[in-house]
Parts: C-alpha cells; structure tokens; sequence
C-alpha cells in the first residue's frame, strides 16, 4: 500500500512547498511541488489529487494501492478508478489493477480562471501556443515550466539545464505578456528512477493538478499525432512512450475546477513545423534539441534536430532560412549527405524521423546521391556494434 498523508504547506528559501508524507512500507518520504512565495495561492492545498497522479505509475507497476488521507476530486478519483487503470492494466502487461481510496469531494477548488501550457522551446509546445492566442476559446495566459522528468536525463547538469529553461519561459513570457510559473519538484529523489519515457505524462498532469488555485484549463501538447494513439506499450522504446496515449491520461485527469485537453493531435509534426514557419515568433523560438540549453543555439546534430532541420530543408530554402537565428544552417547545408541519411536509417524506428523522410521523397527537393552511401556506412557500423553487443 502506498498511503498519502494530510497535505501541508512548507516555506524554504522562497519557495512555497505544497508536501504530503508519503509511506510505502516501513519507508517514508515528502513529496513536493514548490512555487516562488509570491505564487503560494496557485498550489491546491487540502487535496490528494496531485500526489496521486504522481505516484499512479509506480503504484501500478508495484501492485500498490492507493490511500489518502485528504480528499480527491470525485470525478478525477473516478475516472482513474473506473477508466484509466483500467485500460491501462489490461493492456500494459508491467500495470496491473489497483484501486485507489480516498474521501471525495465534489466541491470546485477556486482558481483564478488561468489557462496554461508547458513551453518546451520544441515544436508542439510553440504549436499549442500558436494555435491558444487571444482569439481562440482558451486563449493561455500562462506558461508553465516543471522540473517533473525532462532534465532528470541531463544527470549532474540536470539544474542548469532546468533553470536555463525557467529563463528562457520569463523571456518568452514577458515578450508576449503572458505570466510565468515555475514549478519545481523532488520526484527525482522520491520516486526514483522510472522509464522517464513511460511517465513524463502523468507527473506534467500532476504538477498541474498542484496549480489548481491557479488553473481551469491545461493544454497538454501531443508529441504525436492522435493516428498513432496506442496502447501497445510494452516496449519502452521511442515509439512506445505514455505520449501513444497521452489523449486518455488527458481525458481521465478533469477535476470539477480543472479541464484539460490534448492540443496539436489532430495533425502530424511536419505539418505542426510548416504552420510555425510562417508565425515569427518562432523564427526566434524554436528550440527542439535534446542537447543544448533552451537558452543555447540548438546542436543540429542531434536526433530532433536532424529531424526538424530535414523537415524545414523539405519545406523549402526560404522556410529553413527563417530559422538562421537558432540553427547554424551553412553547417545543416555542409552535412546535409549524413543529416539526410540519418533521417532515412531512423525511418523505419522514429516517428519524427519517418515523417521527416516521407516529407523529403515527396517535397522534390534534392536529396544528395552521398546520403544513401552514407546511410549504409551507417547502417553497416549500427549493425557492427549491435553484433559486437552480443
Ligand atoms: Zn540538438
């Protein structure tokens, strides 16, 4: 059983920290979600639904249940009961059933009526703010920054990387008059190490489920389209991640005060990246490397951005030249033969890399004859490491 304590509010250096005991076994730990000071009114203090949306992966996997002291959300304690686990333990052979006990509330927790969204920097969440401007039913008017799962791949330069990107959200915000939230956590030392890929949707919901005095509506931004919704998840690789369903962590996290919704899964990623290319901001904006700090020049050699450098090369020189303010596109042009083979050896494994290809052989632009002389070098070398692997 994993048991949830009474939640309570913890001020240290600054920053207001919403935390709940957490015990599993003879163990026990705090776990929380922490705002600048001036912030404290956004956290939902008094409920259970938060840290039960961070701890539901590992519940599943553990064959835990789930106890609260403090209230839930009825309708979220529903769904998850009733939808959510459901689904996923019939279909993910490492989830299975469990149940999850809490009193329930169906009172709306007060907010201040904000939309918000995560800013990446990446391709879908500079789409999800494209598309929610003033004119659109939910315009956002606030961008949100949670140090949840994304930097815990950066190892020792985990903070920096985070604290990069919390700058990067306060200049873009301030540029478009929209408010900034940065939201850190200590999931990394409570929870372990998870399968960042497998999870990342379910602490992003939980760390907006701790903004409900701030929230009534979030945008999730897809990183697929809704065509390849699956839950054949077995396989944790690029291809099988939380983000195949993320649409049904979506619809099962509602509260009475808190809506969400998935934004971008009606379209692909190349078609996300030709309608940036003609909104500026993003001429400026556009980060998507894995690499580099968000305020840092993208790589341009690592996989998303190969991926998106192809894509713009695909959509046209006038299009990838837009972009010389966050790409070195005269070294993108100089390798454009291994960048093009990159693409065309991930086709069959990477989405991103499948469409980008597809993209290519159908836009009529030229593919250098190198490329394919490359991407068999670099298929011979992959197949040489995975036989000397063996
Ligand atoms: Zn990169």
């Amino acid at each position: 059983m994993i048991h949830i304590g009474k939640s309570y509010i913890q001020r240290v250096d600054g920053q207001s920290r919403l935390c709940a005991d957490i015990t599993i076994g003879n163990h026990r730990n705090t776990l929380w979600f922490s705002v600048d000071n001036s912030q404290e009114q956004y956290l939902c203090l008094g409920r259970a639904d938060a840290f039960v949306m961070a701890f539901l992966a590992a519940a599943m996997r553990g064959d835990h249940e789930l106890v609260c002291e403090d209230p839930m959300s009825e309708r979220l304690h529903y769904q998850l009961n009733c939808d959510l686990i459901p689904a996923l333990s019939s279909a993910i052979d490492r989830y299975h059933p469990i149940h999850i006990t809490a009193p329930l509330t169906a009172e709306p927790y007060p907010n201040a009526g904000a939309v918000g969204t995560a800013f990446s920097g990446g391709v879908d969440s500079l789409y999800t703010i494209m598309t929610h401007g003033a004119d659109c039913g939910y315009p956002i008017s606030h961008i949100v920054v949670y140090n949840s799962s994304h930097f815990d791949q950066f190892g020792d330069k985990r903070q920096k990387m985070f604290l990069a990107n919390c700058r990067q959200v306060v200049r873009f915000a301030g540029t478009y008059g929209l408010q900034a939230v940065i939201v850190d956590t200590n999931f990394y030392n409570v929870l372990g190490i998870e399968s960042r890929s497998s999870v990342f949707t379910f602490r992003n919901v939980a760390c907006t489920l701790a903004l409900q005095g701030l929230l009534s509506c979030y945008l999730l931004s897809s990183a697929f389209s809704l065509s390849t919704f699956s839950l054949n998840c077995d396989r944790l690789d690029e291809q099988h991640t939380c983000a195949r369903y993320d649409w049904l962590i979506v619809i099962s996290s509602f509260t009475e005060s808190l809506s969400f919704y998935l934004s971008g899964g009606e379209i692909k990623r190349w078609q996300k990246i030709q309608k940036l290319a003609d909104w500026q901001p993003s001429w400026q904006w556009l980060h998507p490397c894995w690499f580099n700090a968000a305020d840092k020049t993208n790589c341009g050699c690592c996989g998303k951005c190969i991926c998106d450098l192809v894509t713009l090369y695909a959509l046209g020189t006038d299009t990838l030249n837009r972009y010389s303010k966050v790409f070195n596109i005269p070294d993108f042009l100089h390798h454009l033969p291994e960048r093009v083979a990159y693409v065309i050896l991930n086709a069959n494994s990477n989405i991103r890399a499948k469409e980008a290809y597809h993209l290519l052989k159908n836009s009529g632009v030229f593919i250098p004859p190198a490329a394919y002389v490359y991407e068999r070098q670099f298929r011979r070398a992959m197949e040489q490491r995975e036989g000397g692997g063996q």
